[in-house]
This record gives structure tokens, C-alpha cells and sequence, in this order.
């Protein structure tokens, strides 16, 4: 019976990943049966290490395991490219044609929700201005993503720095994350001042 027990507890685990169904999380769960026991060490101590080690970048508010993530330490910072979430970051850097660096709002203006400009990132965006020549707005081409980037244009207005928007090759209502390389780089080439 034991046995039976840690290996639904271990299918329960995985069914809760995103886009995981019951029967696939079951068959992970097999999968880590027949694993060599230092691959399975490695699997937990990753995951271990996510959580120990993963924080905000200061600067951009990305993902990394130092104080300030490599992009920031590395890249021009004279462009700043302006997501919604750290998964947008991922998508535009499999492009490989974008050099500057990024801010992330973690999230979008959503009134309905009672999400206001306080609640996102975008004090620290105004924070960063200085020597900036260019901010691309890249939240999703949706009703929020919008609105954001209205929001943020109008306010950088005064600073006297360039903001364009992506171009709209991407469809209304899709999302960066799942753009594909070919579009994404169009609407990044195509951008717009706004
Ligand atoms: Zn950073």
C-alpha cells in the first residue's frame, strides 16, 4: 500500500503544474520510477534550489539568482523594453535581435480587478530614465495590455524619452509568451512611436 501512496502523492505533485493532466502527471510519475537515482537527486535539488536561490533583479525586477541578473549587468541600457511578466522576457530573447535590457511590470493596470499603476512596476521604471533614449512597451496586444502602455506613454511624456509600442503583427488578444519567433521579431522591427 505504501508504495501505491508516494507514487500518487508524486502524480498529485505533478498534476498541478500547468497545462498537466491527470494522466500525464501520472506518467511522469512512472517516468521518475525508472529514473537512476542520481537523476531523480538532481531533479529535487533543482527544484529545491529555484526556491532557495531565485529572487528579483533590483534593476529590472526579472528572475535571477544574483542580486542583479546578467542582462542588466551586460546589455546597453540605453533601450529598455517594458513586459508584463519575466515569460515575455524569455520569448523576446529566443528572437536574438533585441540588445537593450528590460523592465518588468509584473502585471498590468486592471481597473476591474482593482489593480491601479501603484500596483505594478512602474515607479521603478521611472526610476531608470536617466541616459534612456528609447522605452519599448511590449505588454500584449490586449484591451489591459493597452491600456497599460497608454498609461505609461502618457506618463513618460514629460521625461523627454522616446516610447514606441510593438507593431501589431501580433494578433489582437494573443499574448508575447506564445508568439512566434517570425512574428515577434516583425513587431519588434515594426514598433511605433507613440
Ligand atoms: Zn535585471
Amino acid at each position: 500500500m505504501r508504495d501505491i501512496d508516494s507514487i500518487a502523492k508524486l502524480a498529485g505533485c505533478f498534476a498541478k503544474m500547468p497545462g498537466v493532466g491527470k494522466k500525464t502527471a501520472g506518467r511522469y510519475a512512472y517516468a521518475v520510477i525508472n529514473m537512476p537515482r542520481d537523476e531523480a537527486e538532481e531533479f529535487s535539488s533543482a527544484i529545491l534550489d529555484v526556491k532557495d536561490k531565485v529572487r528579483f533583479c533590483k534593476t529590472c525586477g526579472n528572475f535571477t539568482d544574483e542580486d542583479e541578473c546578467e542582462i542588466c549587468r551586460r546589455r546597453d541600457g540605453s533601450v529598455i523594453l517594458v513586459v508584463k511578466e519575466p515569460k515575455d522576457v524569455t520569448a523576446i530573447e529566443k528572437v536574438r535581435e533585441y540588445s537593450g535590457v528590460y523592465h518588468i511590470l509584473h502585471g498590468v493596470i486592471d481597473p476591474n480587478n482593482n489593480i491601479g499603476p501603484d500596483d505594478i512596476k512602474i515607479k521603478e521604471l521611472l526610476v531608470r530614465l536617466d541616459g534612456v533614449s528609447e522605452v519599448i512597451v511590449a505588454t500584449n496586444p490586449d484591451l489591459l495590455g493597452e491600456a497599460t502602455a497608454m498609461y505609461i506613454a502618457k506618463l513618460l511624456k514629460p521625461f523627454g524619452v522616446k516610447v514606441t509600442r510593438i507593431a501589431h503583427g501580433l494578433p489582437v488578444g494573443s499574448e508575447i509568451e506564445y508568439a512566434d519567433e517570425m512574428t515577434l521579431s516583425r513587431a519588434l522591427s515594426d514598433r511605433r512611436t507613440m
